[in-house]
């Protein structure tokens, strides 16, 4: 499918003008319809509810779009959960799934009433000594470990994965929490990333289900909620088919019906926790072109570079580029597209056929709307940039501000022989 930007070279030519390049812009249009249509594609459960992955894009603005439809937060460090009490999401707004978790991060979640995940059957007790008592309501992560194929091949490897209880462990959890006073029960599991198919949650959901039913006979213990996770992936290359949310919707409630409905647990609440799904496509990086470099190769050189976007650096990702204002021009010229880090994978695009590019020229860098500016990092002492909504009406408002030189060295502020550093307006 050929993939259009949603923004103009004219809008970016005005914007610009206010706010610089590079930022990243996210098109809240896209975001309500995107949502809209996953809340109808679940609305056949009762309990039904989506915690958007902070980390993926981890913007109060944003994550407050998706709250008007009812998606709480799915949350997993200390500084997500303060993100989502400081938007007034608490209690049972909050899923906590974390892996590795330090003590004070399970008290706030505790203390903001999240709903928390466990991840290993040795958290159970860590839980329990961290808070004095098992919250009422937990929820176990599971890995069933092996390879997790669906009909055209192997989606991802669990067995190789850090996270989640095995199916020893998860029986034996949930008899231990039981035992332990706990009453409301819930089941996760995440087993492949960024799937474009419309066959990963279905496929899922059936193993899930099927080890609920399990859980039941073996323990007596009830499951109340199934938490599909994240997982479902948008088409960052243009070959790829998007997933069908629909499809996807109505798939999941033929499992539903055919194991957990006979099993008399047809009020089993469905939760997902998409992050990618929810915001990739809806976020562009915006960047100019300040340089044309002649070697062994063609280069391009942007003002962006991979510490806001590092997923081309850090997985050889596929991002679509649009020369803004060159839609329509024939791809006939072959270009590596770089950033400034001192760093040969700092390439946004490899070998990649675009229009003739000249300096100046913007380019939208798609797909940015997810894992794109929240894995920013700080390399070569490059400052995170901006991030802008293009509103529904087509203004723009500013969401988050770039970053400052002071930002960067704010962390000297203690150091008084640097003060220089860090104060506003000696730099
Ligand atoms: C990252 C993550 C998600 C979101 O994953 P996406 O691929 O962005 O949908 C959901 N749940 C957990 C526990 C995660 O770690």
């Amino acid at each position: 499918m050929k993939k259009i930007p949603f923004i103009s070279k004219q809008q970016i030519e005005e914007i610009v003008k206010t706010y610089p390049t590079p930022f990243h812009i996210y098109d809240e249009k896209g975001i309500r319809e995107n949502v809209k249509a996953l809340q109808e594609a679940f609305s056949w459960n009762q309990g039904y509810r989506e915690y958007f992955a902070v980390k993926a894009t981890p913007n109060p603005f944003l994550i407050k779009i998706l709250n008007e439809y009812g998606c709480g937060c799915d949350c997993s460090s200390e500084t997500e959960l303060m993100l989502s009490e400081a938007m007034g999401i608490t209690g049972d707004n909050i899923m906590f799934s974390s892996n590795d978790t330090p003590r004070k991060e399970f008290v706030l979640a505790d203390r903001l009433g999240a709903t928390i995940n466990l991840d290993d059957f040795t958290h159970i007790d860590f839980l329990e000594e961290t808070l004095g008592a098992l919250p009422k309501k937990l929820s176990l992560r599971y890995n069933p470990g092996g390879i997790f194929k669906i009909s055209n091949g192997i989606m991802d490897n669990p067995g190789d994965a850090k996270y989640g209880l095995t199916t020893e462990q998860l029986i034996e959890g949930y008899r231990v929490l039981k035992e332990k006073g706990v009453e409301i029960f819930g089941m996760h599991a995440f087993l492949a990333s960024n799937t474009v198919t419309n066959e990963y949650y279905p496929t899922l959901a059936k193993q899930l289900f099927e080890t609920a039913v399990r859980v039941k006979k073996e323990t007596g213990v009830s499951i109340d909620f199934i938490n599909l996770s994240g997982g479902i992936g948008i088409p960052y290359n243009p070959d790829q088919e998007p997933n069908d949310i629909r499809l996807i919707g109505a798939k999941v409630k033929e499992v539903y019906d055919e194991i957990l409905v006979p099993a008399g647990m047809g009020d089993v609440a469905i939760y997902t926790e998409l992050g990618r799904f929810m915001m990739g496509p809806y976020g562009h990086l915006i960047t100019q072109v300040i340089h044309e470099k002649h070697t062994h190769k063609e280069y391009v050189g942007c003002d962006a570079c991979a510490v806001n976007l590092m997923r081309p650096a850090m997985y050889g990702a596929y991002h679509h580029i649009t020369v803004l204002g060159k839609e329509d021009e024939p791809c006939d010229h072959k270009y590596d597209v770089t950033g400034s880090l001192c760093e040969n994978n700092d390439k946004f695009a490899i070998d990649r056929m675009l229009p003739e590019i000249c300096i100046g020229d913007y380019l939208a860098i798609h797909d940015t709307g997810a894992h794109g500016y929240s894995m920013g990092y700080n390399y070569n002492g490059k400052l995170r940039s901006a991030e802008l909504l293009l509103k529904e009406d087509g203004s723009v408002q500013l969401i988050r501000r770039a970053e400052t030189p002071q930002d960067y060295f704010a962390t000297f502020d203690c150091f008084p022989e640097y003060a220089s550093l860090f104060q506003k307006g000696d730099l």
